[in-house]
C-alpha cells in the first residue's frame, strides 16, 4: 500500500490546481455563494481540460484513471469550492460509475461521452419528504403504462435539480413485504412535462442549492430505467458508497482551505502586541486540527485504495463519511472562532465553511445514521 501521492498523481494535482487558481479565486467563489449562482464558468474550465472524465474508459472519451486519481482531482477542486466539486461528484457518481456499472451498451454510448464533455450534468434523487434517513420507504411510484413508465410523487432536497439535464430518481415500482424490495432507478431528463422544481432556501450550499421536486404523471420510456426492474436499491446502496468517497474528498480539501486560510490570518492579526497565532491555546486549536486534516486525508486515499481493489465494505464507508464529516464541522468552527468578530462577518470567507460543512454531518446519511452502520458490524443488537 502506498501513503503518499504517485507522480502522475502530483502532477494532476498541480495542473487542477493552477487552472482552479485562476477560474476559481476566492472572490468569485464569494460572488456564487452570494448570488445563489452556480460556478458554470469553472464548471466549463475544468470540463474543457478534460477534468470531467477521468474514470471513463478510453473508448467513451476517458482517462481509465482510479478512485484514488478521482479523489486527488476533487479535493483539490472542493479546496478551491467545496461546491464545485460536489457539482463535479455529481457528473462522476451519477452520469459515470453508475451508468458504467449498471447501463446497457446503449445508455453508456448515450450518456457517458455527454458526461465527459460536461454536456450533461446530473442530480441524485432518492429522499423524499416522509423517507430521510429510512431512504427505503420512499413512496414516489413509476407505474408501468405499455411500454412506458408513468411517474407520480415528490421527492425532497434535492441538490443542483434544477440546473442538472438528467437526474438518478429512485422509484418504487411495485409493493412488496420488504420495502427494499420493489425500487427501481431511472435516468430521467429533468426538463420533462409534469416535473415541477422549487429551490429550497438553506443555511449553506448557496451556489447550487437544493430543491423539492414533484412529479406529476411524468412519462417516461423503458429505456430509461437503469438496471433491472426491482432491483434498485442495490444500485443505490452500491451509488451511495461512490458517493461519500468522492463527498468526502470534496470536503477534506474545502476544510484544508479553511484551515490554511485561518493558520495565515492566526500568523498575521495582532493582539496584545502579538500574532494570535503565538498564543499557546490557538496553537493548540491548530495542532487539533491538523490531526484531524491529517487523519482524514489519509482516510481518503485508504477508502479509495480499498475501492480500487474492490476491497470495500458498507461500514468502510459510514467510517469515512463520519469522520470526514464531523473533522469538516470541527474545523470549519474552529476557524470562525480564531477569527473572532471577522469569523462571524460575511465579509471574509469563514462564515461560508461554517455554513457548507453543517450539511457533512447530515447530507448523504446522517453522522447517526453512520454510527448505526459502524456499530451494527461490531455484533450489538439494538
Ligand atoms: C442541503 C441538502 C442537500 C441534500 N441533497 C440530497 C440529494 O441531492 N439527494 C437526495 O436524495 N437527498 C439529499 N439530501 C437529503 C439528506 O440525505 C437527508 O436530509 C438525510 O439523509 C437525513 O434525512 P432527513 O433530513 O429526512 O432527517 P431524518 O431522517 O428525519 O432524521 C432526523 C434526525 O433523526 C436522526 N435519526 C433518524 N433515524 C435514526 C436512527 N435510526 N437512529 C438514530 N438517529 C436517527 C437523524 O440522524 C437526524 O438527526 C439533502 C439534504 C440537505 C439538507
Amino acid at each position: 500500500m502506498n501513503f503518499g501521492l504517485t507522480p502522475e498523481q502530483q502532477t494532476l494535482k498541480e495542473h487542477v490546481k493552477a487552472l482552479l487558481d485562476k477560474v476559481c479565486p476566492l472572490d468569485y467563489v464569494a460572488r456564487c455563494d452570494e448570488q445563489l449562482t452556480p460556478p458554470r464558468e469553472a464548471f466549463k474550465a475544468l470540463a474543457e481540460h478534460g477534468w470531467l472524465g477521468m474514470i471513463a474508459p478510453e473508448e467513451y472519451g476517458g482517462a481509465n484513471a482510479s478512485a484514488a486519481d478521482l479523489a486527488v482531482l476533487l479535493e483539490e477542486t472542493g479546496y478551491h469550492f467545496e461546491e464545485l466539486g460536489l457539482w463535479l461528484f455529481r457528473s462522476y457518481t451519477f452520469g459515470c460509475y453508475a451508468i458504467l456499472k449498471n447501463g446497457t451498451e446503449e445508455q453508456k454510448r448515450f450518456f457517458v461521452p455527454k458526461t465527459v464533455s460536461g454536456e450533461f450534468t446530473y442530480a441524485f434523487a432518492l429522499t423524499e419528504p416522509d423517507s430521510g434517513s429510512d431512504a427505503a420507504a420512499l413512496r414516489t411510484r413509476a407505474e408501468a403504462d405499455g411500454d412506458d413508465f408513468i411517474i407520480n410523487g415528490r421527492k425532497q432536497f434535492i441538490s443542483g435539480f434544477d440546473i442538472a439535464d438528467y437526474a438518478l430518481v429512485a422509484l418504487r415500482t411495485s409493493q412488496q413485504e420488504k420495502k427494499q424490495k420493489g425500487i427501481s432507478t431511472f435516468l430521467i431528463n429533468t426538463k420533462l412535462p409534469g416535473i415541477e422544481v422549487r429551490r429550497i432556501p438553506t443555511l449553506g450550499q448557496h451556489a447550487i442549492g437544493t430543491t423539492e421536486v414533484t412529479f406529476t404523471n411524468v412519462r417516461v420510456p423503458r429505456s430509461a430505467l437503469l438496471g433491472e426492474l426491482d432491483m434498485g436499491w442495490s444500485i443505490c446502496e452500491d451509488t451511495l458508497r461512490y458517493e461519500r468517497l468522492c463527498l468526502s474528498a470534496a470536503r477534506i480539501g474545502a476544510a484544508r482551505c479553511a484551515f490554511e486560510f485561518t493558520l495565515d490570518y492566526a500568523k498575521n492579526r495582532l493582539q496584545f502586541g502579538k500574532p494570535i497565532g503565538s498564543f499557546q491555546v490557538i496553537q493548540h486549536k491548530f495542532a487539533d486540527m491538523k490531526v484531524m486534516l491529517d487523519t482524514a486525508q489519509t482516510m481518503v486515499l485508504r477508502y479509495a485504495w480499498l475501492m480500487d481493489n474492490n476491497k470495500s465494505e458498507r461500514a468502510d464507508t459510514a467510517v469515512l463519511k463520519y469522520l470526514i464529516g464531523e473533522s469538516y464541522k470541527s474545523i470549519s468552527d474552529t476557524c470562525l472562532q480564531i477569527l473572532g468578530g471577522y469569523g462571524y462577518c460575511m465579509e471574509y470567507p469563514i462564515q461560508r465553511f461554517f455554513r457548507d460543512s453543517r450539511l457533512a454531518t447530515i447530507g448523504g446519511g446522517t453522522s447517526e445514521i453512520q454510527k448505526n452502520i459502524i456499530a451494527g458490524t461490531l455484533g450489538l443488537k439494538g
